[in-house]
């Protein structure tokens, strides 16, 4: 899950890491307000969206003036910032940060990751900040210093040390970018984050090291035990499917394909992708109802893979271990009678009371296709596309 700039430095703060003053405005008048409140001669407004390269999409405005604050805010609200990260279709302004400037001296790269092939927390740091990673990675990859911490003691504050002079730092600012970087570690650890980036970390012109841009991105798995964290989710953000799925408990993957597929487990949706491509379809979209799915679960991923108007078939693969396919069959026949359901249905049931599950849709009476195995499943939902799919499969069109 990422979180929104202000949101991040609000936490990032809490671990001692400095960042300027600032106020998070819905509208223009409270973004005017947040300035007058702020005191000073400068301000910055930065659009909130969960995406970096703001800056270069006009997204981050600096202001002289009450009426050049209430101008940016009242041109970004509202307004699709299309950046790099964020595809073609950009994200909608809904939120604005409204920050006291600063004058920037140097602007620094300090990132910590999850590095998982040394199954450690990285700090990665580099001299020239204020543009991404990659970029630096391409440009100057000499550059880039690198502190794996030893999760037995954590960070060291001398492994601190080590990056703030690595970057060039001298006097009172090595202490303070130490306290940043410690802070960030900490906030890392104690948050369940994967991602921490402060970037830039800037020194100003009167000395100081403060984080002028903050991401954070945590670990979804382990926001059942951070509910601060979790509350900060904010849903315009993500794709709605995504975001349905989530209050649900089923795990939603959109892909470019014509046929909807509900699956269980993440591995059995591999297998199915494989077999619908080796039958010459294409997927587009994978739900992972889980273990333990319930007909009403199972009803909501069937609302949720309709919902996408690329889907021409549905194929349902289930192998229920901890499921029971009695529970999917009662699920697939509730959901054909809530939902409308124009499209095909083909079904490959598995496990645990499979007799049962068969039987349930046989007497449903709605026209839903079994599959004996996964292939067989994937080559009728192939064959019920009704162009022998994308791929054109030579076997799907024999059997045809
Ligand atoms: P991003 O483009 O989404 O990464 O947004 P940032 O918050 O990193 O801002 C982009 C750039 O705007 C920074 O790299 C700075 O050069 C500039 N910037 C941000 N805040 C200030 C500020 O307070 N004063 C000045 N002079 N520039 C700023
Ligand atoms: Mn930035």
């Amino acid at each position: 899950m990422d979180i929104h700039e202000y949101q991040a430095k609000e936490l990032l703060a809490g671990f001692g890491v400095p960042v300027p003053r600032g106020g998070v405005a819905y509208t223009t008048e409270q973004a005017a307000f947040r300035a007058e409140e702020l005191g000073g001669s400068r301000w910055v407004v930065k659009a909130q969206i969960h995406s970096g390269a703001r800056g270069k999409a006009g997204g981050i405005r600096v202001c002289a003036n009450e009426h050049q604050v209430r101008a940016a805010a009242a041109d970004l609200l509202g307004r699709r910032l299309v950046t790099h990260q964020t595809g073609p279709a950009g994200r909608v302004v809904q939120r604005l940060y409204v920050e006291e400037a600063v004058t920037i001296a140097r602007e620094l790269y300090v990132g910590l990751v999850l590095d998982r092939r040394a199954e450690r927390v990285c700090v990665v740091a580099a001299p020239e900040g204020g543009i991404e990673i990659e970029e630096i990675a391409q440009r100057a990859p000499e550059t880039i210093l690198r502190e794996v911490v030893e999760p037995a003691v954590g960070m060291q504050p001398f492994q601190a040390r080590e990056i703030a002079f690595g970057l060039g730092l001298r006097g009172g600012e090595v202490n303070q970018a130490v306290k940043a970087i410690l802070g960030a570690y900490q906030a890392f650890r104690d948050l369940d984050a994967t991602m921490v980036e402060m970037n830039p970390l800037a020194v100003t012109a009167d000395g100081h090291v403060l984080a002028l841009d903050a991401k954070m991105t945590f670990d979804d798995n382990a926001l059942f035990r951070r509910p601060a964290v979790a509350e900060l989710r904010d849903y315009a953000e993500e794709d709605p499917r995504d975001a349905e799925a989530a209050k649900y408990g089923l795990n939603y993957v959109a892909l470019d394909g014509s046929i909807g597929c509900i699956v269980n487990g993440a591995g059995l949706a591999m297998a199915t992708m494989d077999m619908i491509k080796h039958a010459g379809g294409e997927p587009a979209n994978f739900l992972d109802i889980g273990g333990g799915a319930s007909p009403e679960r199972v009803a909501v991923a069937f609302g949720l893979v309709l919902s996408d108007p690329r889907v021409r078939v549905v194929l349902v693969n289930i192998f229920a271990g901890i499921n029971r396919c009695d529970w999917v069959a009662q699920g697939i026949v509730q959901a054909a009678r809530e939902v409308h359901v124009s499209v095909p249905i083909v079904a490959r049931l598995a496990g645990t009371n499979v007799e049962e599950g068969r039987r349930i849709i046989a007497e449903s009476g709605l026209d839903i296709t079994m599959g004996d195995t996964l292939a067989d499943a994937a080559m009728k939902a192939v064959i019920a596309l009704g162009d022998g799919g994308t791929g054109g499969s030579r076997l799907a069109r024999e059997v045809a």
